[in-house]
């Protein structure tokens, strides 16, 4: 960040949304117009479907008390700079305000934590430290996109039982329930391309699919829940030094000398990169770093689920954000770079986390995160462990059916040329580059 020390937090996040938007081309009178475009789209919506806003979790009778449901009141919320989709904005401090609640003291960081979206082209958040103030910023097309993904994929992971849904067995069981869900999977390759092509995902509009009206609730919003609380959890990691996790953290430190050293004596020698050593140390880190970001992540929801009964679909939730990421991602090397996904097939993990440092990439692929979380809960010997990993197993299936449906379709069917600018914008774009 180099636009100054002076700068407030909410300051640096309009420089950041106002650089993202013009990245797509859009000046500030485009941005409020396309503000009010999604409103329309959301009145629309609410219209055909009463009780569209509502997003009950069964089992939790006060999250009531935290969303709000009347879209006036919803758009009347001040935003913290001009550049902040006002809808956006107050459904995510609404289930911020009612995750601290629960998870935290009722007051903890409510004043110090300023939540924003923009369209950064990254399948992330960023964390924007300050001095009195901390900022989390969403990619803005991401919590619709993820709701709708798993709107979608929970009608095939899940199957209700009465009042209560199952979970559908990895293997045959969920093999058939994929055969029968052909419809759902098409949507769901249909919506990461319209995301990447067109940058942004509007609403889910109300659709046969919802579960919103029947005893039991919707299974969906708990783990649409699960993905938010995961993806902030994951910045408040970089943005809090006291890891407040459940199980104790082994020192950074520790581990990353000794990953470093054999790094730095048995790979380095061996690469012929014009990166600087630095640069890859400090990648090196930062690259672990986000690894205990995503394992703080997965121990809050946990512990959430513990207070709430809710532990499976909210674990399903933190970890269908990796797969959709790593789907995201496909889906770009084969229209951008179809090359490089064919070279990274064929290599194995340990390459792929050289080769994301050497790319300069500010996170470890997707599906290294994946499994650096699951090692790391094995490692740790977390009681949950041997069950995340048998319900895992579900999501590498989906996932994997997911690209076999995308291959069949588009042997015949072309692919779109490009993707939407955003995704290709470097990281100076958004700080500015002065
Ligand atoms: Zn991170």
């Amino acid at each position: 960040m180099t636009s100054g020390d002076w700068a407030s937090v909410e300051e640096r996040i309009a420089q950041i949304q106002l650089n993202a938007f013009e990245n797509m081309g859009l000046s500030p009178p485009d941005i409020l117009h396309e503000f009010a475009r999604r409103r329309q789209e959301i009145v629309r919506f609410s219209a055909a479907r009463p009780g569209y806003l509502g997003s009950r979790i069964p089992q939790t009778p006060d999250w009531d008390h935290y969303i709000e449901r009347n879209l006036r009141k919803r758009y009347n919320v001040p935003t913290p700079t001009p550049f902040q989709d006002p809808y956006l904005y107050s459904y995510l401090s609404d289930v911020w305000g009612y995750y601290r609640a629960r998870i935290y003291a009722e007051d903890a960081f409510a004043s110090d934590l300023v939540l924003a979206t923009a369209p950064t082209g990254r399948f992330n958040a960023l964390a924007i430290p300050g001095t009195d103030k901390n900022g989390i910023l969403i990619e803005d097309g991401l919590l619709h996109f993820a709701r709708e993904f798993v709107k979608l994929t929970s009608e095939i992971l899940y199957v209700r039982a009465g009042k209560n849904f199952e979970v559908v067995d990895p293997g045959p069981a969920l093999q058939r329930r994929i055969g029968a869900h052909v419809l759902q999977i098409d949507s769901l390759i249909d919506l990461t391309l319209g995301y990447l092509v067109d940058g942004y995902i509007t609403p889910p509009k109300p659709s046969d699919f919802d579960l919103d009206d029947q005893p039991g609730g919707d299974i969906h919003n708990v783990i649409f829940h699960g993905f938010v609380v995961f993806v902030l959890e994951h910045e408040l990691h970089h943005l809090i030094a006291e890891p407040q996790g459940l199980h104790v953290l082994p020192s950074l430190e520790t581990s990353f000398d000794a990953m470093w050293q054999t790094f730095e004596q048995d790979v380095i020698p061996h690469l012929s990169t014009k990166v600087d050593k630095e640069v890859i140390r400090s990648l090196h880190a930062q690259h672990q770093e986000e690894i205990l970001a995503d394992y703080r992540a997965m121990n809050r929801l946990l512990a959430l689920g513990r207070i709430d009964h809710l532990v499976w679909p909210l674990l399903d939730g933190g970890m269908l954000f990796f797969h959709m990421a790593e789907l995201i991602r496909w889906v770009t090397l084969k229209i951008e770079d179809p090359e490089r996904l064919i070279l990274e097939q064929k290599i194995d993990g340990r390459w792929l986390t050289i080769s994301a440092i050497l790319h300069q990439e500010s996170h470890p692929y997707p599906l290294l995160r994946r499994s650096g979380v699951i090692a790391r809960t094995k490692a740790h010997n977390v009681p949950y462990a041997e069950l995340l990993i048998e319900r895992e197993k579900r999501l590498i299936q989906l996932f994997n059916a997911i690209r076999l449906r995308f291959n069949q379709r588009h042997q015949d069917l072309p692919l779109p040329q490009h993707i939407n600018r955003k995704w290709r914008i470097a990281e100076k774009a958004l700080f500015g580059s002065t």
